[in-house]
């Protein structure tokens, strides 16, 4: 081979050493460019192997599987898999992460099984070191049928042997394929290389699975008939091949990786995984951690609450003296300034829970989180990677359901999403807060803030709920798929405060203008509906309390049932008067179905309207009286039904359209909506009724 240029491609996870390891054999000898069409990076070098052989390299983009997800990931794929593509290589060069085999040689099996000439450069193998993990390099070769070199690209180590390798390895194809899939999709495949007209397995697979190959555009329509007649779903058949993959690479990791001990921070994670990850005190420490969280978002957050608060009060005050009497007044101080209140009131605490989320991220706790959660959630048909959108659910749903695209199983993915609505989302937070302040006194038992307690076991009301309706959800939906569980443990650190700060940051942001948004037009809504009635009906009552005694007390109250809100919320008031609920309750309910945070809002304008005094929604609903009793109007049978019917009910707009989004049918929102609103009617009935 004198003078004859060939190509090599560099592949491989992101960050496993590519771009270092290409530094090091190219040296200057560089060219940076753009693929054609897009803005992906494309990096070419001119490689000197040995005195007469020189090398063409192409540092492929990150790429973790061939089944492409990303622009990145595609153009990685289109070079690997298509013969005729221009900078299709002689010989692949995957850059594999020692310190993290598990993971980043799937995508070599699969180049392997492409029938690919091709080299593993074991990368980082330093840090391997530190991890205490010690790879039989020679044992893995053999297992693997293909040369495998270590080197530190970093420090230049067995950079020359690789080039020696490769020299060596030219014109050589894999031994035998790592997994066939010949023998997992019996008859397909065969018939789909037939169609190709091609001898390789896993070729055909992926072009049965719809992967972008050459000669795959004419085979279309014959490959489509074929998975039809064989029974083969694309998305399933490539579920199944990734599961008996994963379990191959498992057996190969555990016969050729030993694990000794770790040293320097790699000790500390270890030694902080032995107790964090611990199948008891684990959960233990994860329970604690979830306590403090709750018991701190409701008692500091507190302080800044009754400051906004007050700052609201005497706002409404100042400008209901400052402005003329009369309807534009009172659409100020009661239609928008009271609904501005109502959301503001609540940024301290999704100030707070976002504070705790992105800490327990960025310190690398979450990855531990969500593994050790993971046996648990499967038996109930969710997994580990479950437990990220359920716990972000706890802050909104609707970033949650958008963050279960890493759960590659179909199955555990839409039982998540039908599932996380019912984790307490800060939505809730408003609703919750008043009413426990209306029903449970502000002591400390045991030290404890009852009121914190009572909250707390709101939050587990709806984690179990979840976890009960994602068990019936496994055995009624119905999947052929298999799943796995790839996760990777990050080591831990300090967290970064500016990504902390970002996030909370972020969030806040969302909630006041995207939630806030539909808040305040539904308080401007609502103020019009409890301040206009139909026809002349607000003008006979004025005449017909005139010169009473207490008129203008029985004035407001007679206007307040007389209007558009009144009659709506009437119509529904025989419907949840089994609740526990009056009509003004059940307006709030339907505006709540907009959004939950409405509720505090829609409370707060339905109660001042006409009142003159300016006061607290706090303070008003706790002088309201039940009429039929005198008694106070929310007691704690009232208090914990309307909770339970706000834990249950799938009362977001805005998630049912991302769930809408997300599985691309009506269906399922449909589904979520109606299984929701039954299980709110009824535990809050149920609860209502033994209560009172
Ligand atoms: P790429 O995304 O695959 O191109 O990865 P890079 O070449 O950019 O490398 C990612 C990081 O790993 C960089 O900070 C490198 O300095 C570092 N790195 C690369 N090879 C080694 C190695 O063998 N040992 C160590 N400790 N670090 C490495
Ligand atoms: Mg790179």
């Amino acid at each position: 081979m004198s003078n004859q240029l060939f190509k090599i491609a560099l592949a491989g996870n992101p960050n496993s050493g590519k771009t270092t390891l290409f530094n090091a054999l190219t040296g200057l000898k560089q060219k940076v460019g753009n693929y054609p069409g897009i803005t992906v990076e494309k990096k070419t070098g001119t490689i000197k192997l040995s005195n007469d052989s020189k090398a063409i390299a192409i540092d492929l983009p990150g790429t973790y599987s061939l089944f492409s997800k990303s622009i990145d990931e595609e153009v990685a794929q289109q070079i690997l898999c298509n013969k005729d593509n221009r900078d299709y290589p002689d010989i692949t060069l995957v850059v594999a992460d020692a310190s993290n085999l598990r993971r980043s040689i799937f995508l070599l099996t699969q180049i392997i099984d492409l029938k690919m000439n091709v080299v593993l450069a074991l990368n980082m193998v330093d840090i391997a070191t530190k991890k205490g993990l010690i790879v039989d390099v020679n044992l893995l070769s053999k297992k693997l049928g293909i040369p495998v070199v270590a080197i530190n690209a970093r420090k230049g180590k067995g950079i020359e042997v690789l080039k020696k390798t490769v020299i060596n390895s030219l014109g050589k194809s894999p031994d035998y394929p790592f997994l066939d899939v010949g023998k997992l999709f019996k008859g397909a495949i065969q018939k789909a290389n037939i169609i190709r007209n091609v001898e390789n397995n896993y070729a055909s697979f992926m072009a049965l699975c719809k992967q972008k190959l050459s000669g795959e555009i004419e085979n279309r329509c014959a490959l489509n008939q074929l998975c039809k007649s064989e029974d083969i779903i694309p998305e399933r058949a490539q579920a199944k091949e990734t599961v008996n993959r994963y379990s191959l690479i498992d057996k190969l990791v555990k016969e050729t990786v030993k694990q000794g001990e770790p040293i320097g921070k790699y000790m500390i994670t270890k030694r902080l995984d032995d107790l964090l990850i611990h199948p008891f005190y684990g959960y233990i420490i994860f329970l604690l951690i979830l306590f403090v969280i709750f018991q701190v978002v409701f008692s500091w957050a507190t302080y800044p609450m009754d400051l906004i608060d007050g700052l609201f009060v005497d706002i409404q005050m100042f400008v209901s003296q400052a402005l003329p009497k009369g309807l534009l007044n009172d659409l100020v101080v009661n239609g928008i300034l009271a609904g501005l209140g109502g959301i503001l009131i609540f940024v301290p605490q999704i100030a707070f829970l976002f504070a705790f989320i992105a800490f327990l991220e960025d310190t690398g706790y979450m990855a531990r989180v969500s593994f050790i959660t993971d046996k648990l959630l499967r038996n109930v048909g969710l997994n580990g990677r479950s437990i990220i959108p359920l716990l972000s659910g706890a802050a909104c749903a609707v970033p949650a359901i958008m963050s279960t695209r890493t759960i590659s199983s179909w199955k555990e993915r839409i039982i998540t999403i039908l599932v996380t609505p019912l984790m307490s989302c800060s939505a809730r937070l408003p609703v919750y807060t008043l009413i426990i302040a209306l029903i449970i006194p502000a002591e400390d038992y045991f030290g404890f803030n009852l009121q914190g307690i009572v909250m707390m076991s709101f939050y587990m009301i709806g984690f179990v709920a979840a976890i009960l309706v994602a068990l019936l959800l496994k055995y009624t939906i119905k999947s052929k798929e298999h799943s796995y569980y790839i996760m990777e443990m990050p080591s831990y650190k300090i967290p970064d405060w500016k990504t902390v700060g970002y996030t909370i940051f972020e969030k806040v942001k969302v909630f006041l203008f995207d939630a806030g948004k539909i808040i305040i037009a539904v308080s401007i809504v609502l103020w019009f509906m409890s301040s206009f009635s139909p026809g002349d009906n607000f003008e006979k009552i004025e005449k017909k309390w005139k010169g009473h005694e207490n008129a203008e007390f029985n004035i407001n109250a007679d206007k307040l049932e007389a209007s558009y809100a009144g009659i709506l919320g009437k119509m529904i008031e025989p419907a949840i008067k089994p609740l526990g609920f009056d009509w003004k309750i059940g307006i709030s309910l339907i505006t709540s179905f907009a959004a939950r945070e409405v509720f505090v809002g829609t409370m707060s304008t339905i109660y001042s309207v006409g009142d003159s005094n300016v006061k607290s929604i706090q303070t008003r609903l706790s002088e309201l009286k039940n009429p039929d009793t005198g008694e106070a109007f929310f007691t704690p049978a009232v208090g914990i039904s309307l909770m339970l019917f706000y834990a249950f009910a799938m009362q977001c707009m805005t998630t049912i359209v991302i769930v809408y989004r997300e599985t691309n049918h009506w269906k399922w929102p449909f589904i979520q909506f109606v299984y929701m609103g039954f299980l709110a009617y009824f535990s809050s009935l149920i609860a209502y009724q033994l209560l009172s």
